[in-house]
């Protein structure tokens, strides 16, 4: 296991607290997206396609604070669209490491090594760089050629200053196990500090739609990847319990609410995957969100979901409830071979909403009421967005 043992120690102190205060469901990781515009423009991605006035907003320092406040969760992933295209984001991360939060920062690294500089060093901080796979792979992902090269230059330069780094993985049913394994192999050998690895979503707006592993495809494909992995020193960032999951072994339901998401239109339901609409406090996601409405077997847009913002809260509260259970699936790693954990049924599941162009429509309104930004102004200026993103990416280098 690669997380540093006081990072684990910080996020199962706070489990126990929440146990013991007998709470129902709470958060483990907020996913706060400060912004959506990008500087690529991925197949896969579901964040970024919205009109330019939408990818021009961002969440301000304050914003971004109150709601690591609010939320109150032990980890803060900070995501987008890009956010190294953030004027303020060294204030945000600062202000959050000062609240005691555990920090990773995902970036397709275009503008790590221009922006580095503005960091430093920490226990509780990570670079987590969008890597897709090989050099051919993760340029095939991101929709651009020599991206792969530079977030290899850039982890390198960052390794150099001192700075934990982690690649932030996601795979796609065109993933060959052995091409993915012998990518794990590199960046073992480039010393990263964690692999993070999920199958993708398949967000409804994403460009492309055929790309997406469905259930039993991933759990083949990670069986086969897993088994080529033993003996290789592969350092995963993921629990072991979600990638036992991810090798078809858990029958998982989600725990949406564990990695409530927060971004320009407000704190979305019922997860960082699917946006069925927006409210303005944490409080008011947790208390009035329908949560048994969602999830597989539940939602027909759930069906295919193994995704780590999904399944890692579970695999996490089960391993604190069943730490023996833990303890044997990280000395083992994941089964590769034998029977598969049973599926759960989809004959019960509602038919998708589309409610999508709603709140973009909505939110457009009320863009069109606000002022126009001053001149220089660092928020709603055309400042120019890791996967979840189509967009307009009209910023090559800022
Ligand atoms: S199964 Fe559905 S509700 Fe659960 S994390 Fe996946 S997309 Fe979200
Ligand atoms: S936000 Fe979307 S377009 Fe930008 S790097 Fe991430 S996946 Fe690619």
């Amino acid at each position: 296991m690669a997380v540093p043992l006081h990072q684990q120690a910080k996020v199962a102190a706070y489990i126990a607290k929440q146990k013991i205060i007998g709470r129902k469901r709470y958060p483990l990781v907020l996913m706060l997206e400060p912004l959506f515009k990008c500087n690529l423009a991925c197949a896969g991605c579901g964040k970024i396609d919205y009109p330019d006035p939408i990818l021009d907003k961002r969440l301000s320092v304050q914003e971004c604070l109150e709601a690591v406040d609010e939320c109150g969760a032990p980890v803060v992933a900070i995501a987008g669209g890009e956010p190294l295209l953030h004027k303020e984001m060294p204030e945000i991360v600062r202000g959050i490491l000062a609240r005691g939060k555990i920090v990773i920062l995902c970036t397709n690294a275009l503008l790590l090594e221009k922006r580095v500089e503005d960091y430093e060093p920490h226990p509780n901080f990570t670079w987590d760089i969008h890597l897709d796979g090989d050099k051919d792979q993760h340029d095939w992902a991101v929709s651009q050629k020599g991206v792969y090269e530079r977030a290899v230059k850039a982890i390198k330069s960052v390794q150099d200053k001192g700075f934990r780094v982690a690649i932030n993985c996601t795979l796609f049913n065109n993933a060959d196990a052995a091409r993915t394994a012998a990518f794990f192999d590199d960046v073992t050998a480039m010393g990263v500090d964690d692999i993070m690895v999920s199958p993708g979503y398949a967000y409804e707006r994403a460009p492309t739609q055929e790309h997406f592993l469905n259930r039993q495809k991933t759990k083949e494909l990670f069986r086969d990847i897993f088994a080529r992995g033993k003996g290789h020193g592969w350092k995963f960032g993921n629990s072991p319990l979600f990638l036992d999951f991810l090798a078809g072994n858990q029958t998982y339901e989600c725990t949406p609410w564990g990695n409530p998401t927060r971004n320009i239109f407000g704190w979305q339901r019922p997860c960082y995957l699917v946006g069925e609409g927006y409210v303005k406090t944490f409080a008011e996601l947790m208390d009035t969100t329908e949560w048994d409405k969602y999830g597989v077997g539940n939602y027909e847009k759930c069906a295919d979901c193994m995704v780590h913002c999904g399944f890692e809260a579970t695999a996490a509260i089960d391993a604190f409830s069943k730490p023996w259970k833990m303890v044997g699936a990280m000395l083992k790693g994941p089964k590769t071979e034998g029977p598969m954990a049973p599926e759960i049924d989809l004959s019960n599941q509602r038919p998708a909403d589309y409610v999508f162009s709603q709140h973009v429509e909505k939110a457009m309104a009320e863009l069109s009421h606000e002022p126009p930004p001053a001149r220089g102004a660092k928020h709603g200026a055309t400042a120019p967005g890791p996967k979840g993103g189509s967009g307009s990416s009209k910023v090559a280098a800022e």
